[in-house]
């Protein structure tokens, strides 16, 4: 997937908006979703898509777009920092197979980083469904 590929309709998360696939949803408006992800890195690892822009990545998106979802990835970032109290926040960004990006709808990444615990590899081994939902209701508690 080259950074050119063209919006694909059917991908993950354009089926994780339209329902047709389960997320842990945190936080959800007209703009934006944001939902644990099921591979995390750290303990809290939360994704930030736009729900109405078909945008594969970072290069195709609309500005307005852009600036509504950076506005909600720091929305979500506040409450992933109150909820879990890390010792540091990654955002993270890929665009293109090249770079890492794996699901091909713009999103963000928030990775809580803890320094008594380690990141994983990207998108590796799946989450405890459990633990994800546990997580996920102290970081909607946090965005209240
Ligand atoms: P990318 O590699 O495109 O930057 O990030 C995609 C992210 O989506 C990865 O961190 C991966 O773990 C996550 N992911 C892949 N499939 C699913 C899924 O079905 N549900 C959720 N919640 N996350 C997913």
């Amino acid at each position: 997937m080259s950074l050119d590929t063209a919006y694909d309709p059917d991908n993950i998360f354009a089926r994780i908006i339209r329902g047709e696939l389960p997320a842990i949803s945190v936080y959800d408006d007209d703009d934006a979703l944001a939902f644990m992800d099921i591979f995390p890195q750290t303990r809290g690892h939360t994704l930030v898509i736009p729900k109405k822009a078909r945008a594969t990545n970072f290069f195709d998106a609309d500005v307005a777009d852009l600036s509504v979802l950076i506005a909600r990835v720091q929305h979500v970032a506040r409450g992933v920092r109150k909820a879990l109290k890390p010792d540091g926040v990654r955002l993270a960004q890929f665009n293109g197979a090249a770079a890492g990006q794996t699901v091909f709808h713009l999103h963000f990444h928030i990775i809580p980083v803890f320094e008594s615990e380690g990141l994983k590899r990207h998108a590796g081994e799946k989450a405890d469904m459990a633990e994800l939902e546990a997580l996920a209701g102290r970081i909607r508690a946090a965005l209240g």
